[in-house]
């Protein structure tokens, strides 16, 4: 049995089945780290040493354990914090935080038997969509190392598609889960706000930022975020509802389920061959019985800047206390306080989160709040409004995920507007509050994975979930793996630190446990 091959839900049951044992699983796992996760920048962590224990001490609790995922390894986007790993989001100003408390996901996990196998890549504090402005250099993509994996949990979903782990938990303020997941060829939700708790996630956006899995298909998430979810106290925005196993509705049943296709978001600027394989995905669905329409959906010119400007002033404002006092690093000469602040930030944040501070503290300032940051906050009502009317029409909607194949290397880094562009149909999804899961649909010419976006109303989770199920059960996009070979050979190709990194100073360097390079 070729264990890479299994989803987390299969390995699961081998588990529980005595057919492999967890430190099997977690060697299993770290040997493919070892042997290619250098090559692809997936992983900024690796804790291994940490893993073999665990699964050592998990291997007695095999007989009682109840979850699904107990024993399965996985891994954790680096703004997640984890009590006593290193957890820097992938800035210069964490590069050597080690927080003492995790987040409320990580101890639901640990309660659920999961393993971690380290901490994920990704673009610096979550802002990016290619996975470039780490300041450990660039993740590169499975299928195409010359290309980007997406971002912000281009990490995760890397090492998902390339078998570094089971399962990834990421987190998603404008797309960060779905995105990746389409350009990595792997299945990924972000669940409704305030569904799971963002206790201990270092906060980008504050009112859009959720958690959520990066799996290789939909039955993987439903067992994933049935660990996830759920009330926390310790997070003012987390809901009370009824959680629910959404594992066991996972029926396969879609007949007469209302799906939308809203006509703004297959206009211009789509790939054909995305629109192709995206309305392909809903012909599959309508053939196993789900209602198939077309609606009006006239708010996506607004999503954008809309998106921009709130996500920078929330970020302005949460970045505020990387100051150089309380966590991170501190500029090591200065000449009083204010020469300290400046410094540490100059010197600790990268270009792109430079740029969201600048622009936050702008749309917040005096004389631009009302012209900016309310007309955001007043466009954010009226899309809301406009999905409030979609699902009157329907149950989900359906568009794609990105509006094009993930770019190349080194392409978007000097293009930041066209790289907010390519959020287009993702961070609606957010403003709004919205559960939306990304699934592989499709290949374009050049062999990349395409991915379809599934949004549903609030708490629609079952339907995002059992709709993706269904088309997984006709279709096979989601069991495709990129080569081996093609991964140990992203070595080759270079990482161009040198014009993707602008920063003074020295490069951060992944970490494995004692201290070489990961
Ligand atoms: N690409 C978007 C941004 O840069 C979304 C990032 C995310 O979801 N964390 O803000």
């Amino acid at each position: 049995m070729e264990l890479m091959e299994l989803t987390a839900l299969e390995l699961g049951t081998a588990i529980k089945k005595g057919r492999v044992s967890v430190k099997e699983a977690a060697q299993a796992a770290l040997d493919r780290i070892a042997a290619q996760s250098s090559a692809l920048n997936a992983f900024i962590t690796v804790t291994g040493e940490r893993a073999l224990d665990r699964a050592d001490k998990l291997q007695a609790g095999v007989k009682d354990a109840e979850s699904p995922l107990y024993g399965v390894p996985m891994a954790l986007k680096d703004n997640i914090c984890t009590r006593g790993v290193r957890t820097t989001c992938a800035s210069k100003i964490l590069g050597e935080f080690t927080p003492p408390y995790s987040a409320a996901v990580v101890d639901k996990l640990a309660g659920a038997g999961a393993i971690s196998l380290g901490k994920l890549n990704m673009d610096e504090f979550a802002m990016g969509s290619t996975s470039e402005t780490s300041c450990f250099g660039p993740v590169k993509n499975p299928w195409d190392p010359e290309r980007v994996p997406g971002g912000s949990s281009g990490g995760a979903a890397a090492a998902v598609a390339a078998g570094l782990g089971w399962y990834a938990v990421g987190s998603d303020t404008g797309g960060s889960i779905r995105q990746p997941a389409a350009f990595c060829g792997v299945t990924g939700i972000k669940p409704t706000y305030g569904t799971v708790s963002r206790y201990g996630l270092i906060a980008y956006a504050s009112s859009f930022d959720q958690i959520g899995p990066i799996c290789r298909d939909a039955a993987d998430c439903a067992a994933v975020l049935d660990a996830l979810q759920g009330k926390d106290p310790r997070d003012g925005t987390s809901l009370e509802g009824q959680y629910g196993r959404l594992l066991d509705r996972l029926t396969g049943d879609v007949r007469g389920l209302k799906i939308g296709l809203p006509a703004d978001c297959y206009g211009d600027g789509l790939d054909p061959e995305v629109r192709a394989a995206v309305l392909a995905a809903a012909d599959t669905l309508k053939s196993r019985g789900a209602q198939v329409t077309e609606l009006p959906f006239p708010v996506m010119e607004y999503v954008v800047p809309a998106y921009y400007i709130i996500a920078a002033a929330q970020a302005s404002s949460n970045l505020s206390r990387f100051d150089g006092v309380k966590y991170g690093r501190r500029a090591d000469e200065y000449g009083g306080l204010d020469d300290l602040y400046r410094k540490t930030r100059t010197q600790g944040f990268g270009p792109e989160v430079k740029r969201r501070i600048l622009l936050g503290t702008f749309v917040l300032s005096a004389g631009y709040y009302d012209a900016y940051y309310i007309k955001a906050l007043q466009a954010r009502a009226v899309i809301k409004s406009g999905f409030d009317r979609a699902f009157e029409q329907c149950d989900l909607l359906l568009t794609p995920t990105a509006p094009a194949a993930p770019p190349r290397l080194g392409t978007s880094l000097d293009n930041p507007l066209q790289m907010y562009l390519g959020d287009v149909y993702t961070v609606s999804v957010n403003l709004a509050g919205l559960p939306g899961l990304s699934m592989p649909c499709g290949f374009d010419s050049q062999g990349l994975p395409i991915g379809a976006q599934l949004i549903g109303p609030h708490f629609g989770e079952e339907m995002l979930l059992n709709a993706a199920h269904a088309f997984q059960l006709d279709t096979d996009f989601h069991r495709q793996r990129p080569k081996d070979s093609i991964c140990r050979d992203a070595q080759r190709v270079p990482a161009r630190l040198e014009t993707l990194d602008h920063r003074p100073g020295a490069q951060c360097a992944p970490q494995r446990e004692g201290g070489g390079p990961a």
